[in-house]
């Protein structure tokens, strides 16, 4: 009864392939599993399994099977049947004869190839996956898809440039991405929506370049009224990521109090001392779009001065930030009554894309040449694919 649903499922999920529609794209490598004495997947569809770049398949498996997969070295065993570790890795595939493949790993579906590695002596399972499939995947995890047309063709815009920047990001694991908001958030199938599908075939291919390169296209939550430069977030200067406005200023205001106490000890653990009671905060007042000695040009937090009772402890806006676990460096910071009140705009980093503001500029009725033109200065869009 069960495999006739998943055989059931197939007919709705595993279409024939017409040779006409498989063009040509990159190809992303996600790290989906580590770490693992033993994986179970599902296959939906149709499979074949190869031993590394094989010619021949080692298995074909109907559609509706289960495979169980551990190692033993030199070996893999996959259903109680040894297939060959030459290093390259198992891998799972689509059948000839069956498009829009499967497989499924925890209930979740993934398009695609599973590839099983054996890494520092466990199983590792990746996902190696068109980019725009992956993408589909991505988008609807990043934004809304009930938000404009125009703002969800920009995130995935800056999500595609973002991923195959990126994609060496972890090279030394054997992979390109991990799956998680370390680098881009991707559940498979399970997360694919119509309007986030629209979106990225809308673009299809589209990047965003500077002289002809791949930026890094950043893109965070809210900026709060005003981006920001990148040498004032990270160190290094591009040219790309500028302090740009936002049509709205204040936006996603959040409020944090913390006693006096434990902001003390935190400057002080900060800059390796010891300040003693907490008596004044010093920093100047918040202005969007205005920079001060210890604010950027955008208004976020350089660095703040906290004077104790044994001395003073100078703390970067950005250190305060995770020290404090706070939504962004645009903020004021006062103390009364020994609470320290932190009030800010924004979440994130503030660099590139801002999500919210997108939005925005979408809802004025800007196109997403126009929002990413802004959010990314000086950069040109590019059709790879
Ligand atoms: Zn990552």
């Amino acid at each position: 009864m069960k495999k006739n649903v998943l055989a059931l499922a197939c007919l709705f999920s595993c279409f024939a392939l017409t040779p006409a529609e498989a063009a040509w794209q990159p190809q992303l490598s996600i790290g989906l599993i580590d770490g693992q004495e033993a994986l179970t997947l599902k296959l939906p569809c149709k499979s074949q399994v190869f031993e590394g770049n094989a010619k021949k398949p080692a298995l074909t498996l109907p559609a509706g099977s289960q495979l169980s997969i551990t190692h033993g070295g030199s070996h893999f065993s996959v259903n109680g049947k040894k297939l060959k570790n030459n290093g390259e890795g198992l891998f799972i595939k689509a059948a000839p004869d069956v498009k829009d493949y499967v497989f499924t790993l925890s209930q979740k579906d993934y398009r695609g190839t599973a590839k099983i590695m054996v890494r520092h002596g466990k199983l590792a399972l990746i996902n190696v996956v068109d980019t725009e499939d992956y993408l589909k995947g991505v988008v609807p995890e990043e934004m809304p898809t009930d938000w404009p047309a125009e703002a969800l063709k920009a995130q995935a815009i800056a999500a595609r440039t973002y991923a195959l920047e990126n994609r060496k990001r972890h090279e030394g694991e054997g992979f390109d991405l991990c799956a998680n908001n370390h680098c881009q958030q991707y559940l498979g199938r399970k997360s694919e929506k119509a309007a986030a599908d629209k979106a990225i075939e809308a673009t299809v291919g589209e990047v965003l370049t500077y002289q002809g390169q791949l930026i890094d296209a950043l893109f965070h939550t809210d900026s709060g009224g005003m981006t920001e430069n990148s040498e004032d977030v990270w160190g290094s200067k591009l040219p790309y990521l500028r302090a740009v406005e936002e049509k709205e200023k204040y936006t996603k205001p959040w409020k944090n109090t913390f006693t006096a106490e434990r902001v003390a000890s935190l400057a002080g653990k900060s800059s390796h001392k010891d300040i003693g009671d907490l008596k004044r905060i010093e920093l100047s007042s918040l202005k969007i779009g205005q920079s001060s000695k210890d604010r950027t040009v955008s208004g976020r937090v350089k660095q703040v001065v906290f004077v104790g009772s044994k001395g003073r402890a100078a703390v970067s806006g950005n250190d305060l930030r995770s020290l404090l676990g706070l939504r962004s460096t645009m903020f004021d910071m006062k103390m009364s009554h020994k609470q320290v009140t932190v009030e800010g705009y924004g979440w994130g980093h503030g660099l590139g894309l801002s999500q919210w503001g997108a939005k925005k500029w979408a809802e004025a009725g800007k196109g997403y040449r126009d929002i990413l033109k802004h959010y990314y200065q000086h950069t040109a869009l590019k059709k790879l694919y």
